[in-house]
């Protein structure tokens, strides 16, 4: 019956440090976000406690009523959203949604194309030691030495010499957009499925601000928690013709009981992203990642040996090159974290860096769109980001700080949520 700071005051001191530090810092890691406290309250809720195996009017478990009530309206919300024929809302995260797909749509030593995750891949798109890469024969498509894009000559060269029984559209970092009708010509001409990890980008697909790839997909799996900005956690939207197979992948082939308070958190989140703000904020989301891109290719900054891969943005992140630039990956990230800017190093296309220290960056705009940032907000962050990465090891950290802690008190986060 004791509160959490009764009980474990450990803990409770671990809610409240990270509460602050999310309060006190500029949240730039491109697949984070900050839920609304509606998710918060359904994922901290007594739903934690029930077992539903199965799925609605179909459980292995009694006293489902209620849960199939929250599971039928993630699935009638994420349906309406998406305009997919057939919906699985249990994934436990995006990377058991993707073990699932490939469960669904291949037999273990079958075939997978999918981009190199040295250029923005994903793990579970083939890479050696995940599941992927051990169960299956992985061929990879990367973008072009010189536009850094990918280029769908490639993938069809790539296609027509591994004959992939799967071809996988997606990424973990990438700044624009895939052409999921040519992927899908690709997959039709060397007969594989198609598969699209939306993880990214799907809460601009859900705003009409980035291409669908429903129509063309076989398979399009996702997570909730970047710029949808929902409960950490997957789901899965399928063709009619692989929803059984697609539903018998997740439970009993991945997972046993699904987690019904993430489940009923999905169900806010989908209700949110339905919404004329939640649009709103995409489009904030994007302009912002824009604004960043532009400062970041001004001149003093390219004088100091960064720049933008691909020259901008179309989604909701920056790449950052830091191959001629003083500071490596690691180095850069230090700096903005103690400017109070949160951001992860990420190898870029043909790094010359080991994977722990890479020659880039990765700034995402979805949780500061969340905090309320609009142009304003992001031309000041940009700038910040900028300086920083002109004056390197040089940089007045303690006036950059003294900026973001102008923009975060400007933007309370969480206002009024109690600390634990
Ligand atoms: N797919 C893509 C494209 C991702 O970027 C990610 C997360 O980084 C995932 C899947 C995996 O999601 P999770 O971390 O929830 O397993």
């Amino acid at each position: 019956t004791g509160t959490l700071a009764d009980v474990d005051p450990e803990i409770a001191a671990v809610l409240d440090g990270e509460l602050a530090r999310q309060r006190d810092t500029l949240e730039m890691i491109a697949s984070e976000n900050f839920v609304p406290n509606a998710v918060l309250q359904a994922q901290g809720s007594v739903l934690t406690n029930k077992y539903a195996e199965g799925y609605p009017g179909k459980r292995y478990y009694g006293g489902c009523e209620q849960v199939d009530i929250a599971e039928n309206l993630a699935i009638a919300r994420a349906r309406t959203l998406f305009g997919a024929e057939h919906v699985n809302v249990q994934p436990h995260s995006g990377a058991q949604a993707n073990a699932a797909v490939l469960h669904a749509l291949a037999t273990a030593g079958d075939r997978i194309l999918g981009l190199e995750l040295a250029h923005g891949g994903h793990l579970t798109h083939g890479m050696k030691i995940n599941f992927s890469g051990r169960l299956y024969d992985v061929g990879s498509y990367g973008v072009d030495p010189q536009t850094y894009r990918i280029e769908m000559d490639e993938v069809r060269t790539k296609a027509l010499q591994h004959r992939p029984e799967v071809i996988i559209a997606g990424w973990s970092a990438y700044p624009r957009h895939l052409d999921f009708a040519a992927f899908r010509e690709i997959a039709d001409e060397v007969g594989a499925k198609l598969w699209v990890d939306m993880a990214h980008f799907a809460g601009l697909v859900a705003a009409g601000l980035h291409p669908s790839p429903v129509p063309h997909a076989d398979v399009v799996s996702s997570t909730v928690h970047k710029t949808i900005g929902g409960p950490r956690s997957g789901f899965i939207l399928a063709k009619e013709q692989w929803g059984k197979k697609i539903d018998s992948a997740v439970f009993p082939g991945q997972q046993g009981g699904p987690l019904m308070h993430v489940v009923a958190a999905k169900a806010v989140a989908f209700k949110v992203a339905a919404s004329e703000s939640f649009k709103d904020r995409q489009e904030r989301t994007l302009r912002g990642a824009q604004i960043i891109a532009a400062r970041l290719s001004e001149p003093d900054v390219a004088a100091a040996g960064a720049s933008v891969l691909t020259g901008g943005t179309d989604v909701h992140l920056v790449l950052v090159d830091l191959r001629s630039s003083a500071l490596d990956g690691q180095q850069a990230e230090d700096l903005l974290h103690d400017a109070g800017i949160t951001v992860n190093r990420n190898a870029v296309p043909f790094d010359p860096r080991p994977p722990r220290v890479t020659s880039g960056l990765r700034i995402g705009t979805p949780a500061l769109a969340t905090r309320g940032f609009g142009d304003a907000e992001f031309t000041e962050v940009a700038d910040i980001i900028a300086v920083a990465l002109r004056d390197g090891a040089a940089a007045d950290v303690e006036a950059l700080r003294a900026r973001v802690r102008t923009l975060t008190e400007s933007y309370p986060l969480y206002p009024g949520l109690q600390q634990y």
